[in-house]
Protein backbone atom coordinates (compact mmCIF):
# COMPACT_ATOMS: atom_id res chain seq x y z
CA UNK A 1 0.00 0.00 0.00
CA UNK A 2 1.18 3.65 -0.93
CA UNK A 3 1.35 5.18 2.51
CA UNK A 4 0.51 9.03 1.12
CA UNK A 5 -0.72 10.10 4.68
CA UNK A 6 2.61 10.07 6.54
CA UNK A 7 0.85 11.26 9.82
CA UNK A 8 -2.30 11.06 11.80
CA UNK A 9 -4.06 13.51 13.41
CA UNK A 10 -2.89 12.51 16.91
CA UNK A 11 -1.54 15.58 19.27
CA UNK A 12 0.43 13.90 22.40
CA UNK A 13 1.23 16.93 24.59
CA UNK A 14 4.67 17.61 25.70
CA UNK A 15 5.91 14.42 26.88
CA UNK A 16 8.46 15.98 29.07
CA UNK A 17 7.02 16.05 32.80
CA UNK A 18 7.45 13.22 35.53
CA UNK A 19 7.05 9.87 34.30
CA UNK A 20 4.10 9.28 36.23
CA UNK A 21 1.56 11.90 34.84
CA UNK A 22 -0.53 10.73 31.99
CA UNK A 23 0.59 12.29 28.22
CA UNK A 24 -3.09 13.15 26.77
CA UNK A 25 -3.55 12.17 23.25
CA UNK A 26 -6.13 14.84 22.60
CA UNK A 27 -7.11 14.17 19.27
CA UNK A 28 -7.86 10.97 16.95
CA UNK A 29 -8.04 10.96 13.08
CA UNK A 30 -6.06 10.56 9.88
CA UNK A 31 -5.31 14.16 8.90
CA UNK A 32 -1.70 15.93 9.56
CA UNK A 33 -0.19 17.23 12.41
CA UNK A 34 0.97 14.09 14.86
CA UNK A 35 3.26 15.38 17.52
CA UNK A 36 4.94 12.97 19.56
CA UNK A 37 7.31 14.06 21.83
CA UNK A 38 8.82 10.96 23.45
CA UNK A 39 9.98 11.06 26.56
CA UNK A 40 14.14 10.22 26.24
CA UNK A 41 15.67 7.80 28.52
CA UNK A 42 19.06 6.42 26.64
CA UNK A 43 19.72 3.22 27.18
CA UNK A 44 23.53 1.73 27.26
CA UNK A 45 22.79 -1.49 25.58
CA UNK A 46 23.61 -0.13 21.61
CA UNK A 47 26.10 -0.66 19.19
CA UNK A 48 25.88 0.33 15.03
CA UNK A 49 23.87 -1.35 12.63
CA UNK A 50 25.94 -4.23 10.99
CA UNK A 51 27.50 -3.09 7.87
CA UNK A 52 25.98 0.10 8.09
CA UNK A 53 22.82 -1.01 6.84
CA UNK A 54 19.20 0.69 6.75
CA UNK A 55 16.32 -0.84 9.25
CA UNK A 56 13.58 -2.09 7.19
CA UNK A 57 11.77 -4.03 9.37
CA UNK A 58 9.24 -2.64 12.28
CA UNK A 59 8.99 -5.62 15.12
CA UNK A 60 6.57 -4.94 17.64
CA UNK A 61 7.10 -6.71 21.35
CA UNK A 62 5.05 -6.98 24.50
CA UNK A 63 6.84 -6.20 27.36
CA UNK A 64 4.96 -8.69 30.23
CA UNK A 65 6.26 -6.81 33.24
CA UNK A 66 3.87 -5.35 35.91
CA UNK A 67 4.28 -2.03 34.79
CA UNK A 68 5.80 0.32 31.74
CA UNK A 69 8.53 1.97 33.95
CA UNK A 70 9.48 -1.23 35.30
CA UNK A 71 10.55 -2.34 31.52
CA UNK A 72 11.98 1.00 30.80
CA UNK A 73 14.53 0.54 33.59
CA UNK A 74 15.22 -3.40 32.46
CA UNK A 75 15.76 -2.47 28.98
CA UNK A 76 18.23 0.89 30.28
CA UNK A 77 20.04 -1.54 32.83
CA UNK A 78 23.57 -2.36 31.30
CA UNK A 79 23.23 -5.81 32.92
CA UNK A 80 20.54 -7.27 31.03
CA UNK A 81 21.97 -6.36 27.71
CA UNK A 82 18.61 -5.78 26.21
CA UNK A 83 16.95 -2.55 24.48
CA UNK A 84 14.42 -1.32 21.99
CA UNK A 85 13.64 1.77 20.57
CA UNK A 86 10.90 2.64 21.81
CA UNK A 87 8.30 1.87 24.55
CA UNK A 88 4.63 2.51 24.79
CA UNK A 89 2.90 2.32 28.13
CA UNK A 90 -1.10 1.82 28.37
CA UNK A 91 -2.14 5.22 29.18
CA UNK A 92 -0.11 6.35 25.91
CA UNK A 93 3.23 7.32 27.42
CA UNK A 94 6.31 6.93 25.16
CA UNK A 95 9.66 6.73 26.19
CA UNK A 96 12.34 6.71 23.06
CA UNK A 97 15.71 4.35 24.36
CA UNK A 98 17.33 4.17 21.56
CA UNK A 99 18.22 6.48 18.59
CA UNK A 100 16.67 5.02 15.35
CA UNK A 101 20.24 4.91 13.70
CA UNK A 102 21.52 2.69 16.14
CA UNK A 103 21.07 -0.83 16.54
CA UNK A 104 19.11 -1.94 19.66
CA UNK A 105 19.14 -5.41 21.51
CA UNK A 106 15.54 -6.80 21.07
CA UNK A 107 15.02 -9.52 18.79
CA UNK A 108 17.75 -12.14 19.44
CA UNK A 109 18.14 -15.24 17.23
CA UNK A 110 15.69 -15.39 14.27
CA UNK A 111 14.55 -14.58 10.90
CA UNK A 112 12.26 -12.79 8.76
CA UNK A 113 12.32 -13.50 5.16
CA UNK A 114 15.88 -13.38 3.83
CA UNK A 115 17.06 -11.29 6.96
CA UNK A 116 19.07 -13.27 9.40
CA UNK A 117 20.33 -10.76 11.71
CA UNK A 118 17.25 -9.33 12.64
CA UNK A 119 18.77 -6.23 15.41
CA UNK A 120 20.76 -4.95 12.96
CA UNK A 121 17.58 -4.56 10.26
CA UNK A 122 14.90 -3.32 12.67
CA UNK A 123 13.70 -0.63 14.75
CA UNK A 124 11.64 -2.60 18.07
CA UNK A 125 8.81 -0.83 19.93
CA UNK A 126 7.93 -2.56 23.42
CA UNK A 127 3.97 -2.43 24.54
CA UNK A 128 3.35 -2.45 27.97
CA UNK A 129 1.22 -5.85 28.11
CA UNK A 130 1.15 -8.80 30.36
CA UNK A 131 0.10 -10.98 26.63
CA UNK A 132 -3.26 -11.84 28.91
CA UNK A 133 -5.33 -8.72 28.07
CA UNK A 134 -5.98 -5.97 25.63
CA UNK A 135 -4.47 -3.13 24.17
CA UNK A 136 -6.05 -0.24 25.37
CA UNK A 137 -7.05 2.86 22.97
CA UNK A 138 -4.13 5.53 24.15
CA UNK A 139 -1.55 3.01 23.56
CA UNK A 140 -2.86 2.11 20.25
CA UNK A 141 -2.91 5.20 19.05
CA UNK A 142 0.77 6.16 20.03
CA UNK A 143 1.79 2.67 18.56
CA UNK A 144 0.06 3.84 15.24
CA UNK A 145 1.34 7.03 14.79
CA UNK A 146 4.78 6.22 15.86
CA UNK A 147 4.54 3.52 13.26
CA UNK A 148 3.14 5.81 10.52
CA UNK A 149 5.90 8.08 11.02
CA UNK A 150 8.82 5.56 11.04
CA UNK A 151 7.29 3.87 8.02
CA UNK A 152 7.45 6.80 6.24
CA UNK A 153 10.89 7.92 7.72
CA UNK A 154 12.71 4.52 6.76
CA UNK A 155 10.56 3.08 3.57
CA UNK A 156 8.91 0.22 5.86
CA UNK A 157 6.29 -1.79 3.69
CA UNK A 158 3.59 -3.44 5.99
CA UNK A 159 4.45 -6.90 5.23
CA UNK A 160 7.95 -5.87 7.11
CA UNK A 161 5.57 -4.68 10.38
CA UNK A 162 5.77 -8.08 12.53
CA UNK A 163 5.75 -9.62 15.52
CA UNK A 164 8.75 -11.20 17.50
CA UNK A 165 6.75 -14.47 17.55
CA UNK A 166 6.88 -14.16 13.90
CA UNK A 167 10.72 -14.10 13.30
CA UNK A 168 11.26 -15.97 16.14
CA UNK A 169 8.41 -18.65 16.19
CA UNK A 170 10.88 -21.41 18.42
CA UNK A 171 10.89 -19.31 21.67
CA UNK A 172 8.92 -16.18 21.65
CA UNK A 173 5.08 -15.69 22.08
CA UNK A 174 4.88 -11.83 21.55
CA UNK A 175 2.60 -9.40 21.04
CA UNK A 176 0.37 -12.28 21.76
CA UNK A 177 -2.95 -13.08 20.62
CA UNK A 178 -4.35 -10.11 22.31
CA UNK A 179 -2.74 -7.44 19.37
CA UNK A 180 -4.91 -5.83 17.22
CA UNK A 181 -3.05 -6.59 14.03
CA UNK A 182 -6.38 -6.39 11.72
CA UNK A 183 -6.73 -2.82 12.86
CA UNK A 184 -3.05 -1.69 11.71
CA UNK A 185 -3.52 -3.34 8.76
CA UNK A 186 -6.84 -1.78 7.88
CA UNK A 187 -4.51 1.60 8.05
CA UNK A 188 -1.31 0.04 5.52
CA UNK A 189 0.32 -0.08 8.81
CA UNK A 190 0.49 -4.54 8.66
CA UNK A 191 -0.83 -7.54 6.41
CA UNK A 192 -4.25 -9.39 7.13
CA UNK A 193 -6.05 -11.84 4.64
CA UNK A 194 -8.90 -10.82 3.12
CA UNK A 195 -12.00 -12.04 4.13
CA UNK A 196 -13.18 -15.22 2.89
CA UNK A 197 -9.76 -16.02 1.26
CA UNK A 198 -9.59 -19.90 -0.69
CA UNK A 199 -8.51 -22.64 0.91
CA UNK A 200 -5.60 -25.24 -0.43
CA UNK A 201 -3.56 -27.57 -0.36
CA UNK A 202 -2.36 -28.77 2.98
CA UNK A 203 1.45 -29.37 1.35
CA UNK A 204 2.09 -26.00 0.46
CA UNK A 205 2.29 -24.75 3.91
CA UNK A 206 5.92 -24.03 4.49
CA UNK A 207 6.59 -22.37 0.55
CA UNK A 208 3.92 -20.60 1.66
CA UNK A 209 4.51 -19.51 5.02
CA UNK A 210 8.23 -19.08 3.44
CA UNK A 211 7.02 -16.59 1.09
CA UNK A 212 5.04 -15.00 3.78
CA UNK A 213 8.32 -14.71 5.83
CA UNK A 214 8.45 -17.27 8.22
CA UNK A 215 11.86 -19.33 8.43
CA UNK A 216 12.71 -22.48 7.08
CA UNK A 217 14.95 -23.30 10.43
CA UNK A 218 12.11 -23.54 12.22
CA UNK A 219 9.78 -26.92 13.02
CA UNK A 220 6.54 -26.95 11.52
CA UNK A 221 4.70 -26.97 14.55
CA UNK A 222 6.74 -23.49 15.38
CA UNK A 223 5.83 -21.95 12.02
CA UNK A 224 1.87 -23.16 12.64
CA UNK A 225 1.56 -21.85 15.84
CA UNK A 226 3.14 -18.26 15.08
CA UNK A 227 0.97 -17.85 11.99
CA UNK A 228 -1.90 -18.18 14.24
CA UNK A 229 -1.20 -15.98 16.41
CA UNK A 230 -0.80 -14.03 14.40
CA UNK A 231 -4.15 -14.28 12.26
CA UNK A 232 -6.18 -17.06 13.98
CA UNK A 233 -5.49 -17.24 17.17
CA UNK A 234 -8.89 -19.14 18.53
CA UNK A 235 -8.21 -22.12 16.17
CA UNK A 236 -6.92 -25.46 17.51
CA UNK A 237 -5.70 -28.27 16.31
CA UNK A 238 -3.74 -29.44 13.33
CA UNK A 239 -2.98 -27.61 9.91
CA UNK A 240 -5.92 -27.31 8.11
CA UNK A 241 -7.32 -25.31 4.98
CA UNK A 242 -7.79 -22.21 6.71
CA UNK A 243 -4.58 -21.61 7.88
CA UNK A 244 -3.21 -22.26 3.93
CA UNK A 245 -6.08 -19.61 2.78
CA UNK A 246 -4.83 -17.21 5.24
CA UNK A 247 -1.16 -17.88 3.81
CA UNK A 248 -2.04 -18.06 0.62
CA UNK A 249 -3.66 -14.47 0.28
CA UNK A 250 -0.78 -12.86 2.06
CA UNK A 251 1.62 -14.55 0.04
CA UNK A 252 -0.01 -13.27 -3.58
CA UNK A 253 -0.59 -9.48 -2.33
CA UNK A 254 2.47 -9.22 0.38
CA UNK A 255 5.05 -11.44 -0.15
CA UNK A 256 8.14 -10.30 2.36
CA UNK A 257 9.98 -9.55 -0.32
CA UNK A 258 7.88 -7.44 -2.43
CA UNK A 259 9.80 -5.10 -4.89
CA UNK A 260 8.44 -1.35 -3.69
CA UNK A 261 8.56 1.77 -4.95
CA UNK A 262 11.32 3.59 -3.58
CA UNK A 263 13.21 0.75 -1.81
ZN1 LIG B 1 9.70 -9.59 22.35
Amino acid sequence: MVMDSPVAGIHVRSARRPEAEVTQVTAHGTGAGTVLDPIQHPSPSIDQRRDGVRPDILLLHFTNMKTAEAAVERLCDPASKVSCHYVIGEDGRLWQLVDERMRAWHAGLGEWGAVGEVNSRSIGIELANQGQQPFPEPQMAVLEALMRAIMVRWNIPPERVIGHSDMAPNRKDDPGPHFDWRRLALQGLAVWPEPGAAGGDLSLFRDLAATVGYGRGFSDEDVLQAVRLRFRPWARGPLERADIAVLADIAVRFPVDRKVQGA
